[in-house]
């Protein structure tokens, strides 16, 4: 396989077995707990041809090696257990939660100390990254959209010694690649785009640093957050169609982006593919597409915005993103979302339906909620 290739093709080609007679044309899912002795894999907590084939295909579009984990948290866990005990981690101070409080319950047990940044603010970035061990790294942010200049402070992260570390989980590898923008380290939650189907639970790390490779590779089967046979094997499936998937959920995004901003109870639309988005410029610069997560306020109505998540009827109202299937959440009805995230905010993960039937439903939804 060419590096040359465009990412399209490689979701739908890497990670296959060698064409020979009688070669099944893709990946199975081998269900063994352990392997006959002689071989290199052994037992099934160190590998598994599915991880293998998943593994193989995100290395290429990344650039690195790759290596699945039971989930993204997992392999969240991973990656922040390389820094050594009382070592400093920057982090953003808006971006998934769930990364948030590990990185909080790490600070609560004096293991790491923390400094949380707009990682917009490259100067602020580049400032508290001096003597710290790792810069983890989220853009666009959830669900904020802010978006990091991923060139400069991977650059300045790097000079500073630390190691750089970015959740590439709103991009998808297809839109950016942080590897060839300056990161060490790339994170995805494999549960959202990549599988693409909201039926599995899954994480990845690509990184060309052969050390850094196998200091995560250890933790894995350490730490023993491994993914399933099956689990695998879904994404792997669910990752041979994102390039159209995304296409589709990323037009749809743009054309809500839309309407949303001429709606009269909309007050902020917040999607970097808006030529009016702070985010915007850095997008067109490091990205290959805008995304289909955007996320919206209406002036301040937190009940408002509650209701409209209550009344569509096609929008699923669920947390998660990256499905086939739309889905739209108020975020701060999670007691764990940041309070400077706004309580009036609606995080929109837009799938791959017909942009005429999600816009009538989100007007209709409006409507009912008396908006
Ligand atoms: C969902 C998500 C995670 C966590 O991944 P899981 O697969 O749910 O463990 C991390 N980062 C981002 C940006 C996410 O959306």
């Amino acid at each position: 396989m060419t590096p040359e290739l465009d990412p399209s093709t490689i979701v739908v080609h890497a990670g296959r077995p060698e064409r020979v007679p009688n070669a099944p044309v893709g990946e199975s899912p081998v269900f063994s707990s352990t392997y006959v002795a002689g071989g290199d894999r052994g037992y099934g907590r160190f590998g598994n041809d599915a991880w293998v084939a998943l593994e193989e295909t995100l290395g290429q579009l990344e650039g690195g090696r790759g290596l699945t984990f039971a989930s993204g948290m997992a392999a969240v866990a991973a990656i922040v257990d390389l820094v050594p005990v009382g070592g400093r981690v920057v982090a953003p101070q808006h971006a998934y939660s769930g990364v948030l409080a590990l990185l909080d319950q790490q600070t609560a047990t004096g293991r790491l100390e923390v400094v949380k940044v707009d990682i917009a603010d490259t100067d602020a970035v580049s400032a508290a990254i001096q003597g710290g061990d790792m810069l983890w790294i989220e853009s666009p942010t959830n669900p904020a959209m802010e978006v990091a200049d991923l060139p400069a402070i991977s650059a300045a992260g790097r000079a500073a010694g630390a190691t750089v570390a970015v959740d590439n989980t709103f991009a998808t590898p297809l839109l950016q690649q942080p590897l060839r923008l300056g990161a060490d380290i790339v994170m995805h939650s494999a549960t959202k785009f990549i599988a693409g189907h909201s039926d599995v639970v899954l994480g990845a790390v690509v990184t060309a640093d052969d050390e850094l490779w196998s200091a995560v590779e250890l933790r894995r089967r350490s730490l023993g957050a491994v993914p399933g046979p099956m689990e695998a094997w879904l994404a792997l499936r669910g990752l041979r169609t994102l390039a159209l998937r995304l296409e589709r959920a990323q037009s749809n995004a743009a054309f809500l982006a839309d309407r949303l901003l001429e709606h009269p109870r909309v007050s902020r639309v917040r999607y970097p593919g808006l030529p009016t988005d702070p985010g915007h410029a850095r997008a067109v610069a490091q990205m290959s597409g805008f995304g289909a997560i955007l996320s919206f306020e209406l002036g301040g109505d937190a009940e408002g915005a509650q209701r409209v998540c209550e009344s569509t009827a096609l929008w699923v109202h669920a947390t998660s993103l990256g499905g086939v299937e739309s889905m739209l959440e108020r975020r701060r009805r999670w007691a764990a979302e940041v309070p400077t995230i706004p309580a009036d905010l609606i995080r929109l993960a837009v799938g791959i339906e017909h942009p005429d039937d999600l816009w009538a439903d989100l007007e209709q939804a409006f409507k009912t909620a008396g908006l």
